[in-house]
């Protein structure tokens, strides 16, 4: 059985390149379970999908604990510790990261061996308000490391998981797929091994935590506790982050920090400011803002001017 995860951020289409890759296994004619997994987050958020595939019945459920291959969409999710990136891997688990980055210094910088395939940025004009969404890219780039699906197969996918947005969407990410899944064959001397069945037997229970059936404040006393949101820095998972012009800003706050998912804008002296702690990075804002006085900057960028201003200053 082959067992596939995605790893990106809810906006970068995981979801949609697990579809993708799911189908073209079933036009091969495997057995598939596809599954994406998210939780109350939104665009900027971990996220993760996964995929089984065999010839035969698929009886496994549940969340893939021991991946064969390891897709990741954004290589700064691997440092990440909850987003999960190398839980369960194996010293045969495949991954498959987008990164400009090589393999060698991936390998390097984990201490790992596993085979590590890098996906070069493609360098696609993208809209800075949007995150890069690479979902066709991905699963083609993962159809061709996986070695046992077709070109026919993976056009055949897009063309019944993206069919309805339209031919202009649907030849972009065909060629987009297509593309990753040449470069992949080309280039990438590895192909992914399918783990064997798993037994039940030795299988053991997840570390979960037991809520007893009570009312909700004592059993989930964690979640209703005061404060303790503040404790997760969301401002970790951003790539791109929003930075507001105060000379554009015509100080309508009601607007951004009321569209703010995350409520992490305030208002101090009659003007928004971002708490960058904890600011995800979902661009909600920038979408939003009226006079376009919040622009979207890649994180390094910003991290790098925030950096020289300290230095200025000190
Ligand atoms: S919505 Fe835009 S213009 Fe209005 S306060 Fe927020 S940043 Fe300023
Ligand atoms: S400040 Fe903007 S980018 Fe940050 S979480 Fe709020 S809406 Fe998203």
């Amino acid at each position: 059985m082959f067992r596939i995860r995605f790893h990106g951020r809810g906006g970068q289409g995981m979801k949609t390149a697990s579809r993708i890759l799911g189908t073209a296994f079933f036009l091969e004619g495997y057995e598939v379970q596809d599954a994406p997994r998210y939780g109350a987050e939104r665009r900027g958020a971990p996220i993760f999908a996964y995929i089984r595939a065999d010839r035969k019945p698929i009886n496994e459920r549940g969340i893939i604990a021991g991946p064969d291959l390891v897709v990741v969409a954004d290589d700064s999710l691997v440092p990440l510790p909850a987003a999960g990136v190398l839980q369960g891997i194996r010293e045969p688990t495949v991954i498959l990261l987008k990164s400009c980055e090589s393999g060698a210094t991936w390998r390097q910088r984990l201490n790992i061996k596993n085979p590590i395939v890098t996906l070069p940025e493609t360098g696609e004009a993208e809209d800075s308000a949007e995150l890069r969404y690479i979902g066709a890219a991905c699963a083609g780039a993962a159809a061709g490391v996986l070695g046992i699906i077709s070109r026919e197969s993976l056009a055949q996918a897009i063309q019944e998981e993206l069919g309805r947005l339209g031919e202009a969407v649907l030849a972009k990410n065909r060629a987009n797929a297509l593309a990753s899944f040449d470069a992949i064959k080309k280039s990438a001397a590895v192909n992914v091994t399918e783990g064997g069945s798993i037994p039940a037997q030795p299988y053991k229970r997840p570390a979960w935590i037991d809520l007893p059936f009570e009312d909700a404040r004592i059993s989930a006393p964690v979640i209703h506790a005061g404060l303790t949101s503040v404790e997760v820095r969301t401002g970790l998972w951003r790539t791109m982050a929003p930075v507001i012009d105060y000379s554009l800003c015509r100080g309508c706050w009601w607007v951004c920090s009321t569209f703010c998912p995350d409520g992490v804008i305030s208002v101090r002296d009659n003007q928004p400011v971002i708490d960058y702690d904890h600011c995800k990075g979902c661009l909600v804002c920038v979408a939003q803002c009226p006079s376009h006085a919040i622009a979207a900057v890649p994180e390094k960028e910003e991290q790098a001017r925030k950096k020289a201003v300290a230095g200025e200053a000190s």
